[in-house]
């Protein structure tokens, strides 16, 4: 079958690599200059910063994609445990540790009542995996105990009130959603289940950041022999009777037989029903600073009082990234947390959100949670469309990297071998 692919992001190249190696003739075509999408390095006038994007939750979605799309990842990249996955620093000054892959540790550093929150997601996972996130789910007929699930109408935020005296413990509970633009008040409870990957699987690093996970898959294309159309942005999914016949160009329709949306779906007019019920969730402001020499900090720091400052930190490099306007300098707010750069700048970069929705041509965050229906309301792996599929951050299962690494295994499984 001819494959068009839209989106050059991880979704997009997920999904490319899986379906040729599947033996589809496919195209994919990118709006930007380079594949990679939120993997890749941010360009800026006086030079490039890395991406934002950092650690990756549950490895094994990650192997399995180079393992069937041609070689195993062992033979392309390195993924790295990370022991202590982030720091919350708290306005009391009080600092709780959040440790992966091992309950032990959370049990020294949060207590009981946490491990025992984590592992109430432990069937929850059994629930997500089973019937959802690794099998095509039937939106119309879901399994039972997934319908009981995702008609729960316990919100996040309530899950976590009811659970912890301690409203540090809270906060650690809703980080997740709040990392990602999301109100833990209108958040489904079982989105909380990130914190059993942490614990259960680990947080774990790409040696070489997501810049080299970008550039392997890059280079899957070529030895896949997927067409790559860089620079080529997609107006259009063409839809006769029900059914996506071909891409929209600048220059013509491009035929296909099938089409995978990987990016944002209510970009295209002719799929505007799959859009209707829902919204994106905003990307952070984002501020790069290149200090003068490294600093003595646990690669993610979290800063809570006032508005939350997720500090990411590599070398020289520290990327703030904030969801809601910080309100006062970003030097000040870093130095109420113990953190001074004063005269340890020597460059910076700001991206207020519409300017980051620029930068990657819409959000690699996904949709907005608006209550239990909106996971019904998001489409994938199949549409309402004949021959349309959608992956990606906008697809199911949901946005962040081993999600977006289960939509484009969903996508190959039902488009299936050619
Ligand atoms: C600040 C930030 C930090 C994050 N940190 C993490 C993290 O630490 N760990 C984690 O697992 N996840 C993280 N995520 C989430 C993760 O990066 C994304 O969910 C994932 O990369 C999305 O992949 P995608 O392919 O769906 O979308 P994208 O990466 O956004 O790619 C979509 C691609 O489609 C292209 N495109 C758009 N419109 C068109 C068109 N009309 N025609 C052709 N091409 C088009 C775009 O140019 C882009 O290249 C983070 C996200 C953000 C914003």
């Amino acid at each position: 079958m001819r494959v068009a692919v839209i989106g050059g992001g991880y979704g997009g190249l997920a999904s490319a690599a899986r379906l040729a190696k599947l033996g589809h003739e496919v195209a994919l075509y990118e709006a930007g200059p380079a594949l990679g999408g939120a993997l890749r390095p941010i360009l800026s006038e006086d030079g490039p910063w890395p991406s934002p994007v950092s650690g990756v939750l549950l490895p094994a979605v990650i192997k399995d994609l180079f393992r069937k799309s041609g070689r195993t990842l062992d033979r392309e990249l390195d993924l790295e445990h990370r022991e202590l996955i982030r720091e919350h620093r708290f306005e009391d000054r009080t600092t709780l540790n959040v440790h992966g892959g091992s309950r032990g540790a959370q049990l020294e550093e949060l207590g009981q009542e946490w491990v025992d929150y984590v592992e109430s997601f432990s069937e929850t996972w059994e629930v997500l995996r089973t019937t959802y996130a690794e099998v095509p789910w039937d939106r119309a007929h879901p399994d039972k105990r997934l319908r009981r699930l995702l008609t729960s109408r316990e919100t996040l935020a309530k899950r976590a009130k009811r659970t912890f005296k301690d409203h540090r413990l809270r906060i650690i509970a809703e980080y997740g959603a709040a990392a990602t633009g999301q109100n833990p008040r209108y958040t489904p409870a079982w989105t909380g289940l990130e914190v059993y990957l942490e614990q259960r699987f680990g947080m774990w690093d790409v040696v070489g950041g997501p810049e080299a996970l970008a550039a392997s898959l890059a280079d899957r294309m070529q030895t896949r022999n997927v067409a790559v159309h860089l620079g080529t942005p997609v107006q259009d999914v063409v839809v006769r009777d029900n059914a996506a016949v071909a891409v929209a160009l600048d220059g013509g329709e491009a035929d296909a037989d099938a089409v995978v949306v990987a990016t944002d779906p209510r970009r295209f007019p002719a799929l505007e029903r799959l859009t209707t019920q829902t919204l994106p969730a905003i990307p952070p402001a984002i501020t790069w600073i290149e200090l003068d020499a490294p600093l003595d900090l646990p690669p993610e720091v979290v800063l809570h009082g006032g508005a939350m400052i997720t500090l990411r930190h590599t070398g020289t490099h520290l990327t703030a990234i904030a969801h809601a306007a910080i309100g006062e300098d970003l030097v000040t707010a870093l130095r109420r947390h113990r953190i001074d750069l004063r005269g340890r700048i020597v460059r910076q970069y700001d991206r207020t959100p519409p300017q980051t929705v620029e930068m990657w041509n819409g959000s690699p965050l996904g949709i907005s949670w608006a209550g239990p229906r909106t996971v019904f309301d998001r489409p994938g792996p199949t549409t309402p469309f004949k021959n349309l599929y959608a992956a990606g951050a906008h697809a199911t299962p949901g946005a962040g990297l081993p999600f977006v690494g289960l939509s484009a295994a969903l996508v190959a499984q039902v488009i299936g071998p050619a």
